[in-house]
Order: structure tokens, then C-alpha cells, then sequence
């Protein structure tokens, strides 16, 4: 760690920031309600909950909020730019933010992830923000190269010191940071961290590949939605596979054909990819080749539309398919556009039901946080209701225990599969 290279990827771990541990925390005051729901173990406080504050504050400073008898209540990290003005990293008795704090909650992490997966799955979520006790933070393993993801510029100061850490338990090869979109233009003294730069270990030509459940895949680490794949469907996924003997399948939404491989591996006859985007389908292409060792996905008859999905089911009426997934980008992204969400996803869910054959089936898939799991399954069971003389209901899934959600908001997948006669 600490490496600096001359042609200039690797020197983003040098020490370059100001050292946010090294400040005095700022002292917080909030509302006796909002003392309530941090005490409980939400971990967002709110500009407008902040009572009192003792200085203005930078960015990524630590947080102490005491209660109204001046006893410690939670320390969290400071972002003066986002309406959630605080991330609450520990509630409970007072302790030191420091090298051991961060070192106990990667192992915590680590150590869950551990039992969840072998040798045939080699990417999947190592800390999942808020849920894992580092909020804001995503850190995401792809075989042998980790992305970490921050959502808060408020990590940005805490960079190396979370690097040593991951390293320390780790000791991964190669370790890219990506940047949400809310923070892409960094202040001065971060102003040399960029979304994809790779932190440690070799630069990157293209994509990185991985394992999941012994079939290969790609991700675009530097550039591609998320931290590269849809690591968060992988049960679903697993679903589709043991549905998809000799079905034709119609993977709407497809990104870089996740469920497609699967459903192959599975014994699709056929599958049919839909995406807006055609860097998505030149990596659906992929990673078919890249599983072309196995007969039942070199079996497979694989065709690629780029096209309006919503527009594609609206229109094309004549083809009928035995398995159907639908898995839209995110149609709620505030909570204004709840009630339009839901009526998007129950016409939806309607038009790939009128697109399945008899006795076909259909996995709905919902990642709208704003949208609840009883207002998604009402939807489509709406819309399923509506539509044939009868379905049965083959389950209903929410999030894979790699991506744990310990509060409400961060409750977001919700797949719902029906079985129609
Ligand atoms: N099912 C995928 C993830 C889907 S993400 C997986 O398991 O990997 C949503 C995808 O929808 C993205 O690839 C995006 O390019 C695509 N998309 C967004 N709007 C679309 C539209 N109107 N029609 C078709 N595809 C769209």
C-alpha cells in the first residue's frame, strides 16, 4: 500500500488529503424525535433535524450527536453537500473512530460473505453501505479485482485509511474506485481521485472476469452501471435456471444477459435479449462466448434487439415466449414518482403476460426503493388477475444476503415468478 507509480494509476493511495481523523469532530444537536430514531439504529440524520452544531464543518468530518442530557448518542461522517447531512457509523457507548474500528466492521463483512459462497462464485457484495456498518460505501469483489463504490463525498478523506484495511484483509490485486453520479466533480484536495481510477495494482484494458455459480462473466468495472454487473440478481438468476428447460425466453431489460446465460445453462431453447443499449448487448454477446464450453449454452439459440422495451411489448404482438423476465432500471427514482412507478410496473407486467404462451412464465423484477415489495406484487398479481383464466405463484424473493438491508430504505429488489396455465 502506498505505492506510487510513475505512470500515475496507482499514486491515488499516497496520503494526499487532509486527515479527517485528525480534526476535532464536530458536536451535533438534534430534535428529541430524530434522538429517537438514531438511539433505534436508523443511520441518516437529516440537515433539517440538526438543532445545533458547533462549527461549520468539511466534508468527511466526523460527527458527534449528543442527546438533550449531553451523553453521547452516535458519531457518523459529515457531508455538507447531501441533504443526509450525517451517515451514522456507530450508535451505543461512545468509541474511538480508528484503525481498529474500521479493521472490525471489513472482518464482520468478510466474515459473513464467507460462508455464503465457494470457489464457483467469485464476485459478489463484500460490504453493502449502511447494512454493513459503513454507510454510503459499497465494496464489491470480481475475482481478483475489488471496486469500491462511495455514495458520500464524505469517504473521500477516509479513502486510505479504508484502503489499508481492505488491503490488510483482503490482499486483493487491483482495487478501482467509482464515484456516484451526485459526486463526480471533486473538491481541490480531492480533485486527482476520477471514476474508474484504479487505486492499486495494474492498470485496466476492458472488462475484469469472474465467476458466479461456475459460470463466467464479465464486468466493466470502470465504466459499467453499478460496479459493473447486477450482482444483486444472482438468486433470481439461479431461479430462472431450474424454470427454463426447453422454454423460448424473452430476458427484457437484459444489461449484460445475466438471466440469459443462466437460463441456457438451464436447457432454454432459446433466448432473446432486449436492451436500450448496445454496449449492453455487445456484452450479452460475451458472455455467452464466454460459456461456450458448456453445450446447453452453445446449444442455445441467442438473438439481440436493441430496442425500447416498453415500446417493443407495446407493438409486437404475434411472438409468444415460455419464460419472460422483466427487470426495468429503477422507474421510482424519488418519492414523487412512486404512484406513477407502480402503474408503469403493472402495464408492464400486462404486456409481457400477453406475451407468454400458454402455461408460460414470468419473473417481474422491481429495484425501486421507493416502491414497496406489498405495492410491486400487488401490481403484477393485479395485472396477472386481469389477464388469464389462472397463474399460480412459484415465490417471491427480495435481496440476496450479500446485499443485507438493515433499514427500510434500503430495502430495494423485490422479483415476484408466476406460473401461468
Ligand atoms: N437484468 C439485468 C439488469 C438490468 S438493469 C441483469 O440481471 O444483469 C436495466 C437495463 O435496462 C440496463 O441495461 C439499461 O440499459 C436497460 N434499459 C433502460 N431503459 C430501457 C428501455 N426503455 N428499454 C430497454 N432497455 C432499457
Amino acid at each position: 500500500m502506498g505505492k506510487t507509480k510513475s505512470s500515475g494509476e496507482s499514486v491515488a493511495v499516497r496520503q494526499v488529503e487532509p486527515r479527517a481523523d485528525e480534526r476535532t469532530p464536530l458536536r451535533l444537536r438534534v430534535t428529541a424525535a430524530v434522538e429517537s430514531i438514531l438511539r433505534a439504529g436508523h443511520p441518516w440524520l437529516y440537515a433539517e433535524s440538526i438543532r445545533r452544531q458547533n462549527r461549520t464543518g468539511e466534508t468527511g468530518d466526523l460527527a458527534v450527536v449528543y442527546d438533550r442530557n449531553d451523553r453521547f448518542l452516535a458519531v457518523g461522517l459529515f457531508d455538507p453537500g447531501s441533504a443526509i447531512r450525517v451517515r451514522v457509523l456507530h450508535t451505543g457507548k461512545p468509541r474511538a473512530i480508528d484503525r481498529t474500528f474500521w479493521h472490525q466492521r471489513l472482518e464482520d463483512a468478510v466474515r459473513i460473505r464467507r460462508r455464503l459462497f465457494d470457489e464457483l462464485t467469485t464476485g459478489f457484495r463484500l460490504i453493502n453501505g449502511e447494512s454493513d456498518g459503513l454507510p454510503g460505501l459499497v465494496l464489491d469483489r470480481y475475482d481478483q479485482t475489488l471496486v469500491l463504490k462511495i455514495y458520500t463525498a464524505s469517504w473521500l478523506p477516509w479513502l486510505d485509511t479504508v484502503l489499508h484495511a481492505v488491503q490488510a484483509q483482503l490482499a486483493s490485486q487491483r482495487i478501482v474506485l467509482r464515484l456516484s453520479r451526485n459526486i463526480q466533480q471533486l473538491p481541490g484536495p480531492h480533485s486527482a481521485r476520477h471514476d474508474g481510477q484504479v487505486l492499486l495494482g495494474a492498470p485496466l484494458s476492458g472488462p475484469v472476469n469472474f465467476l458466479e455459480t461456475g459460470l463466467s462473466f464479465e464486468a466493466d468495472v470502470q465504466r459499467g452501471q453499478k460496479t459493473g454487473f447486477f450482482l444483486d440478481q444472482r438468486e433470481n438468476r439461479r431461479r430462472i435456471e431450474t424454470l427454463a428447460q426447453g422454454r423460448s425466453v424473452l430476458n427484457a431489460f437484459s444489461f449484460s444477459g445475466g438471466f440469459s446465460v443462466y437460463a441456457a445453462r438451464g436447457g432454454a431453447r432459446s433466448v432473446l435479449d432486449i436492451d436500450i443499449s448496445a454496449h449492453a448487448l455487445a456484452s450479452v454477446e460475451r458472455n455467452f462466448a464466454l460459456n461456450r464450453r458448456d453445450t446447453r449454452v452453445s446449444g442455445c439459440r441467442q438473438e439481440r434487439l436493441k430496442a425500447d422495451a416498453f415500446e417493443w411489448l407495446e407493438s409486437s404482438r404475434s411472438v409468444k415466449y415460455g419464460l419472460i423476465i422483466l427487470d426495468p432500471p429503477s422507474l421510482a427514482r424519488r418519492e414523487t414518482e412512486r404512484a406513477g412507478a407502480i402503474q408503469a410496473y403493472a402495464r408492464l407486467a400486462s404486456l409481457g403476460i400477453r406475451h407468454l404462451a400458454p402455461g408460460g412464465i414470468l419473473l417481474a423484477c422491481s429495484c425501486s426503493a421507493h416502491v414497496s415489495e406489498a405495492e410491486f406484487f400487488g401490481a403484477v398479481r393485479g395485472a396477472a388477475t386481469g389477464h388469464m383464466a389462472g397463474y399460480s405463484e412459484i415465490g417471491v424473493a427480495g435481496q440476496p444476503p450479500d446485499h443485507p438491508a438493515s433499514f427500510l430504505e434500503a430495502k430495494y429488489l423485490k422479483a415476484i415468478c408466476l406460473g401461468f396455465k
